[in-house]
Protein backbone atom coordinates (compact mmCIF):
# COMPACT_ATOMS: atom_id res chain seq x y z
CA UNK A 1 0.00 0.00 0.00
CA UNK A 2 1.13 3.51 -0.98
CA UNK A 3 0.46 6.80 0.91
CA UNK A 4 0.67 10.60 0.26
CA UNK A 5 4.39 12.17 0.81
CA UNK A 6 2.45 14.18 4.12
CA UNK A 7 1.61 11.34 5.65
CA UNK A 8 4.67 9.67 5.16
CA UNK A 9 6.31 12.55 6.90
CA UNK A 10 3.90 12.64 9.76
CA UNK A 11 5.35 8.97 10.14
CA UNK A 12 8.66 10.12 10.17
CA UNK A 13 8.62 13.11 12.37
CA UNK A 14 7.32 10.50 15.64
CA UNK A 15 10.42 8.19 14.63
CA UNK A 16 12.46 11.82 14.93
CA UNK A 17 13.41 11.71 11.17
CA UNK A 18 13.95 15.42 10.49
CA UNK A 19 11.12 16.75 8.12
CA UNK A 20 10.44 20.27 7.29
CA UNK A 21 7.17 21.89 9.12
CA UNK A 22 4.30 21.46 6.94
CA UNK A 23 0.29 21.06 6.37
CA UNK A 24 -2.12 19.21 4.61
CA UNK A 25 -4.76 21.47 2.38
CA UNK A 26 -7.95 20.32 0.39
CA UNK A 27 -8.79 23.64 -0.81
CA UNK A 28 -7.42 27.13 -1.71
CA UNK A 29 -7.94 28.52 1.57
CA UNK A 30 -6.89 26.08 3.29
CA UNK A 31 -3.37 26.50 1.62
CA UNK A 32 -3.22 29.72 2.29
CA UNK A 33 -4.14 29.55 6.04
CA UNK A 34 -1.26 26.86 6.40
CA UNK A 35 1.05 28.81 4.65
CA UNK A 36 0.10 31.83 7.43
CA UNK A 37 0.51 29.06 10.30
CA UNK A 38 4.10 27.94 9.15
CA UNK A 39 4.95 31.82 9.51
CA UNK A 40 7.90 31.73 7.12
CA UNK A 41 9.25 33.85 3.92
CA UNK A 42 9.30 31.06 1.63
CA UNK A 43 6.61 28.31 1.27
CA UNK A 44 6.77 25.18 -1.23
CA UNK A 45 2.89 24.47 -2.29
CA UNK A 46 3.55 20.28 -3.36
CA UNK A 47 0.82 18.16 -5.31
CA UNK A 48 -0.04 15.35 -3.42
CA UNK A 49 -0.66 11.74 -5.73
CA UNK A 50 0.62 8.85 -5.16
CA UNK A 51 3.36 9.28 -7.65
CA UNK A 52 6.93 10.96 -7.65
CA UNK A 53 8.47 12.85 -10.37
CA UNK A 54 6.26 16.33 -9.69
CA UNK A 55 8.97 18.90 -9.38
CA UNK A 56 9.51 18.16 -13.20
CA UNK A 57 6.01 18.17 -14.19
CA UNK A 58 5.48 21.47 -12.88
CA UNK A 59 3.83 20.00 -8.88
CA UNK A 60 5.99 21.91 -6.65
CA UNK A 61 5.96 25.12 -6.36
CA UNK A 62 8.01 27.65 -4.49
CA UNK A 63 5.94 30.41 -3.36
CA UNK A 64 7.32 33.41 -1.66
CA UNK A 65 4.31 35.19 -0.28
CA UNK A 66 1.19 34.36 0.61
CA UNK A 67 -0.60 35.23 -2.85
CA UNK A 68 2.08 33.34 -4.37
CA UNK A 69 0.48 30.55 -2.10
CA UNK A 70 -3.02 31.34 -3.40
CA UNK A 71 -2.02 31.62 -6.84
CA UNK A 72 -0.05 28.07 -6.74
CA UNK A 73 -3.69 26.55 -5.08
CA UNK A 74 -5.66 27.46 -7.32
CA UNK A 75 -3.31 26.07 -10.25
CA UNK A 76 -2.68 22.74 -9.13
CA UNK A 77 -5.82 21.50 -6.81
CA UNK A 78 -8.38 20.09 -9.49
CA UNK A 79 -5.34 19.56 -12.00
CA UNK A 80 -4.09 16.20 -13.91
CA UNK A 81 -0.99 15.99 -13.46
CA UNK A 82 1.26 14.05 -15.42
CA UNK A 83 4.74 12.50 -14.26
CA UNK A 84 6.77 9.66 -16.04
CA UNK A 85 5.83 7.70 -12.78
CA UNK A 86 1.58 8.54 -13.62
CA UNK A 87 1.27 7.08 -16.89
CA UNK A 88 -0.19 9.29 -20.03
CA UNK A 89 -3.42 9.82 -18.03
CA UNK A 90 -1.87 11.34 -14.95
CA UNK A 91 -3.54 11.97 -11.56
CA UNK A 92 -6.02 14.28 -10.22
CA UNK A 93 -4.51 16.78 -7.51
CA UNK A 94 -6.68 16.66 -4.29
CA UNK A 95 -4.31 17.07 -1.54
CA UNK A 96 -1.70 20.23 -1.31
CA UNK A 97 1.39 19.80 0.84
CA UNK A 98 1.90 23.10 2.53
CA UNK A 99 5.43 23.35 3.57
CA UNK A 100 8.40 25.33 4.44
CA UNK A 101 10.99 26.31 1.88
CA UNK A 102 14.18 25.40 2.88
CA UNK A 103 17.84 26.40 2.15
CA UNK A 104 18.75 23.22 -0.18
CA UNK A 105 22.71 22.92 0.05
CA UNK A 106 22.63 19.63 -1.65
CA UNK A 107 20.44 17.00 -2.29
CA UNK A 108 21.40 13.15 -1.72
CA UNK A 109 19.47 10.04 -1.65
CA UNK A 110 18.99 7.32 0.94
CA UNK A 111 16.40 4.04 0.56
CA UNK A 112 15.73 1.02 2.25
CA UNK A 113 14.16 -1.82 0.48
CA UNK A 114 14.15 -5.70 0.83
CA UNK A 115 16.43 -7.43 -1.07
CA UNK A 116 15.15 -10.37 -2.28
CA UNK A 117 18.63 -12.41 -3.25
CA UNK A 118 20.08 -11.53 0.39
CA UNK A 119 16.27 -11.75 1.83
CA UNK A 120 17.88 -8.67 3.75
CA UNK A 121 17.25 -5.35 4.05
CA UNK A 122 19.49 -2.77 1.90
CA UNK A 123 20.03 0.79 3.41
CA UNK A 124 21.22 2.25 -0.46
CA UNK A 125 22.63 5.56 -0.58
CA UNK A 126 24.02 8.29 -3.17
CA UNK A 127 25.65 12.00 -3.54
CA UNK A 128 23.42 11.96 -6.71
CA UNK A 129 20.08 13.09 -4.74
CA UNK A 130 16.89 14.46 -7.37
CA UNK A 131 17.65 12.59 -9.56
CA UNK A 132 15.65 8.89 -10.21
CA UNK A 133 17.97 6.23 -8.36
CA UNK A 134 17.14 4.15 -11.70
CA UNK A 135 19.12 6.77 -14.05
CA UNK A 136 22.18 7.17 -11.46
CA UNK A 137 22.14 2.81 -10.76
CA UNK A 138 22.21 3.07 -15.15
CA UNK A 139 24.69 5.31 -15.81
CA UNK A 140 26.96 6.02 -12.22
CA UNK A 141 26.26 2.43 -10.60
CA UNK A 142 29.31 3.39 -8.64
CA UNK A 143 27.97 6.42 -7.26
CA UNK A 144 25.01 3.97 -5.49
CA UNK A 145 26.90 2.75 -1.87
CA UNK A 146 25.01 -0.09 -0.10
CA UNK A 147 24.75 -1.57 3.28
CA UNK A 148 23.22 -4.90 3.90
CA UNK A 149 21.46 -5.34 7.21
CA UNK A 150 21.29 -7.70 9.52
CA UNK A 151 17.77 -8.28 10.77
CA UNK A 152 18.76 -9.99 14.16
CA UNK A 153 21.38 -6.42 15.14
CA UNK A 154 19.41 -3.82 13.16
CA UNK A 155 21.35 -1.39 11.36
CA UNK A 156 24.72 -0.65 13.12
CA UNK A 157 26.06 2.76 13.76
CA UNK A 158 29.16 2.29 12.00
CA UNK A 159 26.80 1.02 8.88
CA UNK A 160 24.97 4.42 8.60
CA UNK A 161 28.35 6.57 9.33
CA UNK A 162 30.13 4.28 6.20
CA UNK A 163 27.64 5.59 4.24
CA UNK A 164 27.45 8.89 5.61
CA UNK A 165 31.17 9.22 4.48
CA UNK A 166 31.05 7.22 1.27
CA UNK A 167 28.45 9.88 0.31
CA UNK A 168 30.05 12.49 1.64
CA UNK A 169 28.00 14.17 4.13
CA UNK A 170 29.96 17.05 5.72
CA UNK A 171 31.53 15.60 8.89
CA UNK A 172 30.16 17.61 10.87
CA UNK A 173 26.50 16.29 10.15
CA UNK A 174 27.75 13.00 10.35
CA UNK A 175 25.86 12.27 13.67
CA UNK A 176 22.92 13.64 12.24
CA UNK A 177 22.59 11.78 8.94
CA UNK A 178 23.04 8.39 11.51
CA UNK A 179 20.67 9.65 13.26
CA UNK A 180 18.52 10.16 10.57
CA UNK A 181 19.00 6.80 9.09
CA UNK A 182 18.83 4.99 12.43
CA UNK A 183 15.20 6.30 12.63
CA UNK A 184 14.21 5.46 9.01
CA UNK A 185 15.15 1.96 9.38
CA UNK A 186 13.34 1.79 12.69
CA UNK A 187 10.17 2.88 10.61
CA UNK A 188 10.65 0.26 7.92
CA UNK A 189 10.71 -2.30 10.32
CA UNK A 190 8.27 -1.36 12.96
CA UNK A 191 5.64 -0.35 10.02
CA UNK A 192 6.31 -3.05 8.03
CA UNK A 193 7.53 -0.87 5.01
CA UNK A 194 8.33 -2.23 1.47
CA UNK A 195 9.99 0.50 0.42
CA UNK A 196 11.48 3.73 2.36
CA UNK A 197 13.07 6.08 0.01
CA UNK A 198 14.02 9.72 1.02
CA UNK A 199 15.00 11.62 -2.15
CA UNK A 200 16.01 13.83 -1.84
CA UNK A 201 17.52 14.11 1.87
CA UNK A 202 19.18 17.54 2.66
CA UNK A 203 21.69 19.00 4.07
CA UNK A 204 20.54 22.75 4.17
CA UNK A 205 22.48 26.33 4.58
CA UNK A 206 21.69 25.82 8.62
CA UNK A 207 23.45 23.18 9.04
CA UNK A 208 20.28 20.35 9.28
CA UNK A 209 20.00 16.79 7.42
CA UNK A 210 16.55 16.67 6.43
CA UNK A 211 13.68 14.79 4.17
CA UNK A 212 12.42 16.84 1.85
CA UNK A 213 10.42 13.81 0.25
CA UNK A 214 9.17 10.81 1.65
CA UNK A 215 8.09 7.40 -0.43
CA UNK A 216 6.92 4.99 1.70
CA UNK A 217 5.11 2.15 0.81
CA UNK A 218 3.71 -0.91 3.32
CA UNK A 219 4.00 -4.90 2.49
CA UNK A 220 -0.45 -5.45 2.38
CA UNK A 221 0.84 -8.79 4.29
CA UNK A 222 1.16 -6.85 7.36
CA UNK A 223 -1.26 -4.28 7.35
CA UNK A 224 -3.86 -6.49 9.44
CA UNK A 225 -1.50 -5.45 12.19
CA UNK A 226 -0.66 -1.92 11.24
CA UNK A 227 -4.38 -0.17 11.87
CA UNK A 228 -3.01 3.22 11.94
CA UNK A 229 -1.34 2.95 8.31
CA UNK A 230 -4.09 1.15 6.77
CA UNK A 231 -5.83 4.85 7.75
CA UNK A 232 -3.74 6.15 5.53
CA UNK A 233 -5.27 4.44 2.64
CA UNK A 234 -6.36 7.45 0.04
CA UNK A 235 -9.15 5.21 -2.24
CA UNK A 236 -9.13 7.62 -4.94
CA UNK A 237 -5.24 6.84 -5.37
CA UNK A 238 -6.22 3.33 -6.37
CA UNK A 239 -7.70 1.88 -9.50
CA UNK A 240 -11.61 1.43 -8.88
CA UNK A 241 -11.83 -1.80 -10.29
CA UNK A 242 -8.95 -2.83 -7.70
CA UNK A 243 -10.65 -1.54 -5.00
CA UNK A 244 -13.85 -3.30 -5.67
CA UNK A 245 -11.77 -6.62 -6.58
CA UNK A 246 -10.00 -6.83 -2.58
CA UNK A 247 -14.00 -6.69 -1.14
CA UNK A 248 -14.26 -9.91 -2.87
CA UNK A 249 -10.94 -11.03 -2.21
CA UNK A 250 -9.80 -11.51 -5.58
CA UNK A 251 -5.98 -10.96 -6.93
CA UNK A 252 -6.67 -8.09 -9.57
CA UNK A 253 -4.23 -6.06 -11.32
CA UNK A 254 -5.19 -3.79 -14.30
CA UNK A 255 -2.85 -3.83 -17.13
CA UNK A 256 -2.85 -2.18 -20.24
CA UNK A 257 -3.96 -4.71 -23.23
CA UNK A 258 -7.46 -5.26 -24.63
CA UNK A 259 -7.70 -9.35 -23.12
CA UNK A 260 -9.56 -10.04 -19.79
CA UNK A 261 -8.23 -13.27 -18.13
CA UNK A 262 -10.02 -14.82 -15.33
CA UNK A 263 -7.89 -17.47 -13.73
CA UNK A 264 -7.16 -19.53 -10.78
CA UNK A 265 -4.01 -19.90 -9.05
CA UNK A 266 -1.19 -16.96 -9.23
CA UNK A 267 1.15 -19.39 -11.49
CA UNK A 268 -1.56 -19.99 -14.00
CA UNK A 269 -2.72 -16.89 -14.11
CA UNK A 270 1.05 -15.09 -14.65
CA UNK A 271 1.32 -18.61 -17.36
CA UNK A 272 -2.20 -17.41 -18.99
CA UNK A 273 -0.79 -13.74 -19.66
CA UNK A 274 2.50 -15.71 -20.95
CA UNK A 275 0.83 -17.45 -23.64
CA UNK A 276 -1.75 -14.61 -24.87
CA UNK A 277 1.42 -12.30 -25.63
CA UNK A 278 3.23 -15.41 -27.10
CA UNK A 279 0.68 -15.39 -29.73
CA UNK A 280 0.77 -12.14 -29.90
CA UNK A 281 -1.78 -10.30 -27.65
CA UNK A 282 -1.89 -8.12 -24.58
CA UNK A 283 -3.85 -9.13 -21.36
CA UNK A 284 -5.77 -6.36 -19.70
CA UNK A 285 -5.23 -7.96 -16.33
CA UNK A 286 -3.94 -10.28 -14.12
CA UNK A 287 -6.89 -12.08 -11.85
CA UNK A 288 -6.81 -14.93 -9.58
CA UNK A 289 -10.10 -15.98 -8.43
CA UNK A 290 -8.39 -18.08 -5.84
CA UNK A 291 -8.29 -21.72 -4.75
CA UNK A 292 -12.11 -21.87 -2.78
CA UNK A 293 -14.40 -19.37 -5.04
CA UNK A 294 -18.24 -19.41 -5.02
CA UNK A 295 -20.05 -18.59 -7.71
CA UNK A 296 -20.56 -14.82 -6.38
CA UNK A 297 -16.71 -14.58 -6.42
CA UNK A 298 -16.77 -15.91 -9.65
CA UNK A 299 -19.90 -13.35 -11.19
CA UNK A 300 -18.24 -10.51 -9.77
CA UNK A 301 -14.66 -10.94 -10.95
CA UNK A 302 -16.21 -10.99 -14.48
CA UNK A 303 -18.44 -8.03 -13.85
CA UNK A 304 -15.23 -6.58 -12.74
CA UNK A 305 -13.06 -7.49 -15.89
CA UNK A 306 -15.95 -6.21 -18.03
CA UNK A 307 -15.99 -2.77 -16.77
CA UNK A 308 -12.88 -2.35 -18.28
CA UNK A 309 -13.80 -0.51 -21.75
CA UNK A 310 -10.80 -1.46 -22.91
CA UNK A 311 -11.47 -5.29 -22.60
CA UNK A 312 -12.59 -6.68 -26.72
CA UNK A 313 -12.49 -10.23 -25.28
CA UNK A 314 -12.25 -12.47 -22.26
CA UNK A 315 -10.28 -15.91 -21.96
CA UNK A 316 -11.23 -18.12 -18.98
CA UNK A 317 -8.38 -20.34 -18.31
CA UNK A 318 -9.55 -22.91 -15.10
CA UNK A 319 -7.98 -25.87 -13.71
CA UNK A 320 -10.48 -27.23 -11.30
CA UNK A 321 -8.36 -28.56 -8.18
CA UNK A 322 -10.55 -27.71 -5.51
CA UNK A 323 -12.24 -25.13 -7.52
CA UNK A 324 -14.85 -27.06 -9.28
CA UNK A 325 -15.14 -26.16 -12.94
CA UNK A 326 -19.37 -26.44 -12.71
CA UNK A 327 -18.95 -23.28 -9.80
CA UNK A 328 -16.75 -21.62 -12.58
CA UNK A 329 -19.44 -22.24 -15.27
CA UNK A 330 -22.25 -21.20 -13.36
CA UNK A 331 -20.62 -18.21 -12.14
CA UNK A 332 -19.42 -17.15 -15.58
CA UNK A 333 -23.15 -17.87 -17.13
CA UNK A 334 -24.99 -15.85 -14.45
CA UNK A 335 -22.40 -13.31 -15.05
CA UNK A 336 -22.83 -12.50 -18.75
CA UNK A 337 -26.47 -12.91 -18.64
CA UNK A 338 -26.46 -9.74 -15.77
CA UNK A 339 -23.98 -7.55 -17.68
CA UNK A 340 -25.61 -9.06 -21.12
CA UNK A 341 -22.31 -9.96 -22.75
CA UNK A 342 -21.51 -8.71 -26.03
CA UNK A 343 -17.55 -9.29 -26.63
CA UNK A 344 -16.00 -12.70 -27.55
CA UNK A 345 -15.70 -15.58 -24.88
CA UNK A 346 -13.06 -18.19 -25.24
CA UNK A 347 -13.53 -20.84 -21.99
CA UNK A 348 -11.23 -23.15 -21.34
CA UNK A 349 -11.69 -25.83 -18.16
CA UNK A 350 -10.24 -28.82 -16.82
CA UNK A 351 -10.57 -30.66 -13.91
CA UNK A 352 -12.81 -31.84 -11.26
CA UNK A 353 -16.43 -31.49 -12.56
CA UNK A 354 -15.06 -30.90 -16.13
CA UNK A 355 -17.87 -32.78 -17.64
CA UNK A 356 -20.38 -30.73 -15.67
CA UNK A 357 -19.08 -27.40 -16.00
CA UNK A 358 -18.88 -27.90 -20.01
CA UNK A 359 -22.90 -29.32 -19.64
CA UNK A 360 -23.41 -25.72 -18.12
CA UNK A 361 -21.81 -23.36 -20.69
CA UNK A 362 -23.28 -25.69 -23.84
CA UNK A 363 -26.86 -25.29 -22.54
CA UNK A 364 -26.48 -21.33 -21.16
CA UNK A 365 -27.39 -20.22 -25.18
CA UNK A 366 -24.37 -18.19 -24.55
CA UNK A 367 -21.89 -17.63 -27.59
CA UNK A 368 -19.11 -19.20 -25.66
CA UNK A 369 -16.03 -20.76 -27.43
CA UNK A 370 -14.69 -23.69 -26.16
CA UNK A 371 -10.75 -24.29 -26.19
CA UNK A 372 -9.22 -27.93 -25.62
CA UNK A 373 -5.72 -26.60 -24.28
CA UNK A 374 -4.73 -23.53 -23.01
CA UNK A 375 -2.73 -22.57 -26.10
CA UNK A 376 -5.80 -23.10 -28.27
CA UNK A 377 -7.31 -21.12 -25.55
CA UNK A 378 -4.96 -18.32 -26.14
CA UNK A 379 -5.11 -18.26 -30.21
CA UNK A 380 -8.56 -18.14 -30.48
CA UNK A 381 -9.27 -15.12 -28.39
CA UNK A 382 -6.56 -13.27 -30.09
CA UNK A 383 -7.87 -14.23 -33.13
CA UNK A 384 -11.04 -13.29 -32.41
CA UNK A 385 -10.03 -9.93 -30.48
CA UNK A 386 -7.93 -9.32 -33.64
P1 LIG B 1 9.20 14.62 -6.67
O1 LIG B 1 10.19 13.56 -6.27
O2 LIG B 1 7.83 14.07 -6.85
O3 LIG B 1 9.66 15.42 -7.85
P2 LIG B 1 10.11 16.16 -4.36
O4 LIG B 1 9.40 16.23 -3.07
O5 LIG B 1 11.34 15.32 -4.40
O6 LIG B 1 9.05 15.66 -5.47
O7 LIG B 1 10.45 17.63 -4.82
C1 LIG B 1 11.14 17.91 -6.01
C2 LIG B 1 12.20 18.96 -5.75
O8 LIG B 1 11.61 20.14 -5.24
C3 LIG B 1 13.23 18.54 -4.70
O9 LIG B 1 14.28 17.80 -5.26
C4 LIG B 1 13.67 19.86 -4.14
O10 LIG B 1 14.70 20.39 -4.94
C5 LIG B 1 12.44 20.75 -4.27
N1 LIG B 1 11.73 20.84 -2.96
C6 LIG B 1 10.82 19.97 -2.48
N2 LIG B 1 10.40 20.33 -1.25
C7 LIG B 1 11.05 21.47 -0.94
C8 LIG B 1 11.07 22.34 0.20
N3 LIG B 1 10.31 22.13 1.29
N4 LIG B 1 11.89 23.43 0.14
C9 LIG B 1 12.66 23.66 -0.93
N5 LIG B 1 12.69 22.88 -2.02
C10 LIG B 1 11.91 21.79 -2.04
MG1 LIG C 1 11.46 13.20 -4.79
Amino acid sequence: MNIHEYQGKEILRKYGVAVPNGKVAFTVNEAVEAAKSLGTDVCVVKAQIHAGGRGKAGGVKVAKNLDEVRTYAEELLGKTLVTHQTGPEGKEVKRLLIEEGCDIQKEYYVGLVLDRATSRVVLMASEEGGTEIEEVAAKTPEKIFKETIDPVVGLTPFQARRIAFNINIPSKLVNQAVKFMTGLYQVFVEKDCSIAEINPLVVTGDGKVMALDAKLNFDSNGLFRQKDILEYRDLDEEDPKEIEASKYDLSYIALDGNIGCMVNGAGLAMATMDIIKYYGGDPANFLDVGGGATEEKVTEAFKIILSDDKVKGIFVNIFGGIMKCDVIAAGVVAASKQVGLQIPLVVRLEGTNVDLGKKILNESGLNIVAAESMADGAQKIVNLVG
